[in-house]
């Protein structure tokens, strides 16, 4: 049986890892690797219909989506641990870079809009104000456009910026969704300026719970997860638009990761939060799961 070809790069050297029934799908999905660009893919492609109303409730295959809370009041849920990070994060490489006037911030894939409304209650990064702009689509991203006046921008729309227009991009678990990964990180590249940066996190299928798992492993959800990365796959992935990696610490977002898969287990949940103010609880976790081992990624100050 021939194997298909990389969603990623086109190579025809990929091979079939295994298979795994959806979570919710009866549908038997095959896991294929590709020798050139180290992406584990999944086939078929379920499509973008299995994103409805239920899906943002968690009652499709990601059992931890809470969109709903999330859209009435980020500080309702463990994700402000993660969105506090990622806006730490951005402000410490800003810091380290000249520039000045507003921070231009697009959140790639800004779902329920959690990390946008962070953000403009914070008002500011690094001592600068902020100017925010979201994609999605959908309707919590038509909600954020219409009712509470973001400035939501569909492919087309983002395609017609000016290149350079970003400080920082945001991509939150959101390049595993997406069945052709290359194009999307392509337009983010040369929505980049010169220094800037891409917050990425997608799940790491290298590390070592995921190597001990193999297609068990918790990310591994074939209706939604569909192209999936290790810090080496992820790092040629930015070469080949033009990025440059860049390791970054995380810390409260590994906190958030583990707090959220023990969202139905209150007693655990107790005793992992009394636990996890220990930073080598954290650091151990991030190891484990590999979170800070996938990379970010700087637009070069000159494109090569
Ligand atoms: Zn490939």
């Amino acid at each position: 049986m021939s194997s298909p070809a990389c969603r990623a790069c086109g190579s025809l050297h990929t091979s079939l890892r295994g298979t795994r029934r959806g979570r919710t799908l009866p549908t038997e999905f095959s896991f294929h690797d590709c020798a050139d660009c180290g992406l584990l893919f999944v086939e078929p492609f379920a499509g973008f219909e299995l994103y409805d109303d239920a899906y943002y409730r968690g009652k499709g295959p990601d059992p931890f989506v809470d969109y709903e809370t999330e859209y009435r009041d980020w500080r309702a849920t463990d994700r402000r641990l993660e969105l506090a990070d990622l806006h730490r994060l951005a402000g410490e490489h800003l810091r380290g870079d000249p520039g000045r006037g507003s921070v231009r911030w697009l959140d790639f894939g800004c779902g329920a809009g959690a990390l946008l409304k962070f953000l403009r209650d914070r008002g500011d990064v690094a001592g600068r104000p902020l100017e925010l702009a979201g994609h999605d689509v959908g309707s919590y991203a038509n909600l954020l456009r219409d009712r509470d006046g973001f400035r939501i921008l569909d492919l087309e729309q983002l395609a017609a910026e000016p290149p350079g227009t970003y400080d920082i991009v945001s991509m939150i678990e959101v390049i595993e969704h997406l069945p052709a990964p290359v194009a999307p990180l392509r337009a983010i590249s040369r929505l980049l300026r010169p220094g800037g940066l891409l917050l990425l996190t997608t799940g790491n299928l290298d590390c070592p719970v995921a190597r001990r798992q193999g297609l068990d492993f918790g990310y591994c959800v074939p209706e939604i997860h569909v192209s999936l990365f290790n810090p080496a796959a992820l790092g040629r992935l930015y070469r080949a638009v033009g990025l440059e990696p860049r390791n970054l610490r995380y810390r409260d977002t590994v906190r958030f990761k583990a707090l959220k898969n023990l969202r139905f287990r209150p007693g655990l949940r107790l005793a992992a939060r009394a636990l996890l103010s220990l930073p080598p609880v954290v650091r151990a976790i991030d190891g484990l799961y590999g979170v800070s081992a996938m990379p970010c990624a700087v637009k070069p100050a000159t494109t090569p």
